[in-house]
């Protein structure tokens, strides 16, 4: 047997057990062929980021040469979309005569079509595809005790938690010393890029910003995460994303802290852990529900809702001028560093559903289209929660108030000043609702709230009852 390693969102040797496998088949005398292929059509049509580009285009630049240092032998090829993957693949396989191709499996569906379609041609040749779940800590097999999906959250994290603690945190043994192969070529290929030089890459680097960040900030997550002017989340999201990290590293990184894990955890590090189960929780509803890679709605009936076509009032929304300060400030943190904290995430998207009653689906484009962590799971499952369209979402009843929030957790307006310089001067106690204090003051650089936020509610309502 002779196996190579399809590298896909998983650009890591660590904690990958598709390249983990492949090691084990070939021994040590032998390298590891892989493949990477790079898909601007399908970025296109999958609304990659540039800034996310740009992230990971700099790590290859790392990935090749520990590739290279490691044995694997990388070829990374250009293509156009996925429907050309398969063919390339079992080139790849032939030309190294391959008997096994390694895989880490992916959910959303255009991925779980390319990668049937590669096994096929792989088989037609007697090379077998292998799938590993190197992108979960628990793959999405998990089912309800009468062999259904879960539909709803806490429960599946109970059962999540159930079976990491019955099978133990994945692991696999790190790569055996190879003689090092020639480093890749990284092929050009016509996609723009967007400066992404605030986030570290290379995977050393990147695994130490997870061990530092259990080590000596998980603790306060639980009271901080929600204080988007604390800054005092992971900003880890972009790796999982493109699988620089494996989120089987978290929970290592989290075990070697508590003995009883995932029980009995201290507090920071169970609300986070959680989060990293919603991550996976929503991975978990792509395997299982395939019209949501389709643009459809969780709860069917409420795509009938009739939703405002306002791209003026979209393209405000877009720029950061509602006249919401705390909406504001999140969309312009998006615009300026491709990431915006959660709490703020789920503001501004409840805002645009529920305030400006526009589909939810123009914001989970724009999203994607800008976000460096931009996850087709993650995203689709934030706006459903948002939109109150989703499985286990936030009832429809529940319309965040803008100015609420922004006072609750932005008390001091540190977050709002640091985003929206016009505000910079405004008093702590107005800065939620500045509008009359600019206009004291003559200003007219920062505009008033676009609607009424009290009205606009009473519209979503009455619209969403009629469903
Ligand atoms: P931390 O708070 O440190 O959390 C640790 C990790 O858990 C994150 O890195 C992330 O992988 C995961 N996580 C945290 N919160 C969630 C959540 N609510 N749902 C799923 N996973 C979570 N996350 C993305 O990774 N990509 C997206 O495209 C994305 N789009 C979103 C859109 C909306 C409308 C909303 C409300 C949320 C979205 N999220 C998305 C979830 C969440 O906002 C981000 O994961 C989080 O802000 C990333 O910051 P962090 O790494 O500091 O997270």
């Amino acid at each position: 047997a002779y196996a190579g390693v399809w590298f896909r969102g998983d650009v890591r040797l660590a904690a990958n057990p598709a390249v983990a496998a492949a090691s084990q088949v070939n021994g040590v005398e032998r390298q590891i062929p892989a493949l990477l292929l790079l898909a601007p059509g399908q970025m296109r049509e999958h609304n990659w980021a540039p800034r996310k580009w740009d992230l990971l285009r700099r790590h290859l630049d790392h990935f090749v040469v520990d590739a290279a240092q490691h044995g694997v032998a990388l070829t990374i090829r250009v293509i156009n979309s996925w429907a050309e993957a398969p063919a390339a693949v079992v080139q790849f396989a032939q030309t190294h005569g391959l008997t096994e191709v390694h895989v880490n499996a992916e959910y959303p569906v255009d991925e779980q079509r390319r990668d049937q379609a590669a096994e096929q041609g792989l088989a037609e040749q007697q090379i077998i595809m292998r799938y590993h779940h190197g992108s979960v800590v628990v793959p999405p097999r998990l089912t309800t005790g009468s062999g259904g999906m879960y539909q709803k959250f806490t429960p599946f994290a109970r059962a999540w938690r159930a079976e990491v603690a019955a099978v133990g945190v994945p692991r696999v043994p790190s790569l055996p010393q190879r003689s090092p192969v020639t480093v890749a070529d990284i092929p050009p290929i016509d996609y723009p890029r967007q400066d992404s030089s605030a986030w570290v890459v290379g995977e050393a680097a990147v695994r130490q910003l997870l061990a530092d960040y259990v080590a000596q900030q998980v603790e306060r997550y639980a009271a901080e995460r929600d204080y988007p002017g604390l800054e005092s989340t992971s900003r880890l999201s972009p790796y999982w994303e493109l699988g620089i990290l494996s989120p089987w590293q978290a929970t290592q990184e989290l075990a070697q802290w508590s003995p009883h894990f995932p029980a009995a955890l201290e507090q920071g590090a169970d609300v986070w852990l959680n989060e990293l189960i919603w991550r996976e929780f929503y991975l978990h509803l792509m395997w299982h529900v395939p019209r949501l890679s389709y643009g459809k709605a969780f709860l069917e009936h409420t795509d009938r809702m009739r939703w405002r076509h306002a791209p003026d009032e979209f393209a405000a929304w877009c720029r950061g001028e509602t006249g919401y300060p705390i909406v504001d400030a999140g969309m312009r943190q998006l615009a300026t560093e491709g990431w915006m904290h959660n709490r703020v995430r789920m503001i501004v998207a409840s805002f645009l559903v529920k305030d400006l009653l526009i589909d939810w689906r123009w914001g989970e484009r724009f999203f994607m289209q800008h976000l460096i962590d931009g996850s087709f799971a993650a995203n689709n499952g934030g706006w459903q929660w948002s939109a109150s369209t989703g499985t286990d979402a936030v009832p429809y009843f529940r319309v965040f108030n803008p100015t609420l929030q922004s006072e609750k957790f932005d008390p001091e307006g540190h977050y709002i000043r640091k985003w929206i310089p016009e505000l910079a001067t405004c008093p702590s106690k107005v800065i939620h609702t500045p509008a009359a204090w600019l206009q004291a003051h003559g200003r007219s650089d920062y505009p008033p709230p676009m609607v009424n936020h009290k009205l606009a509610r009473e519209r979503f309502l009455a619209a969403f009852k009629e469903l």
